[in-house]
């Protein structure tokens, strides 16, 4: 995202800025990024709409189960704490600055990569792919195709549990991997797009064929207009 003159921001620096006051349109995008309260938020489509590419079975315990479990140890851990009351957000960049709170960015992290995660899902055969997104993919990959071939190969190539993600890097889009539940923002990274590579993800549907199951994700059940309207936000219109 951009500041009123136009300099992109890393996470840490927006937040530096926002303590100091220094820009009231920043100041309206915290009010817009860092208020998710500690709630499971509802899907944004039925639980069989994204089949047969993630099943209604794999919903009911992704979602079901491990999602809510994610924002119910949460709620546990904040509770009676400082952190009682904060936003998710504002947990999640605690918690990741203090590694006596690993457990709680655990959560905290998981918690809202998998808001982002469910909401960056169309049902099947509705998520058309915006003009302006293809564009940005040719512009900062080659193409589309070579867009989702890099997201396929880091999420293949993440050993173990973790993420692949589309984010914005100084005002540039990028695709890497985190480990287990980290959120890019600890490397200043906004993510706009997260394939979730844990095999809870996957294992229902696809059992060992991860990169089977990557590929039909992006080519099947993406919400492309959603990734386009995060990374507007943090690149600007
Ligand atoms: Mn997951």
């Amino acid at each position: 995202m951009h500041s009123a003159n136009g300099v992109a921001f890393s996470y840490n620096e927006l937040n530096h800025k926002l303590d100091k006051k220094v820009e009231r349109k920043i100041m309206q995008h915290k009010e817009e990024w860092m208020k998710t309260p500690l709630e499971l938020p509802e899907l944004p489509y039925a639980k069989d709409a994204l089949a047969p590419v993630i099943s209604e079975q794999t919903i009911d315990y992704h979602y079901g189960k491990h999602h809510k479990a994610y924002y119910d140890t949460t709620k546990t851990l904040v509770k009676g704490t400082e952190l009682e009351g904060a936003s998710l957000e504002e947990i999640v960049e605690a918690s990741g600055k203090d590694p006596s709170m690993k457990k709680l960015y655990n959560n905290a992290a998981q918690a809202w990569n998998h808001n982002l995660y469910w909401k960056q899902f169309a049902p099947v055969g509705k998520g058309k792919m915006p003009a302006k997104l293809e564009t940005l993919f040719k512009e900062n990959f080659g193409s589309v195709e070579d867009f989702k071939k890099k997201m396929v190969e880091e999420g293949v190539a993440r050993f173990g549990s973790g993420w692949a993600w589309l984010v914005v890097d100084d005002g540039k889009l990028d695709v890497y991997s985190t480990p287990n539940g980290d959120n890019p923002w600890k490397d200043g990274k906004f993510p706009v797009f997260g394939l979730d590579v844990w095999e809870h993800a996957y294992y229902l549907d696809y059992q060992n064929l991860r990169k089977k199951h990557l590929e039909e994700v992006l080519d099947k059940i993406v919400n492309w207009d959603y990734v386009l309207e995060l990374i507007d936000r943090y690149i600007g219109q």
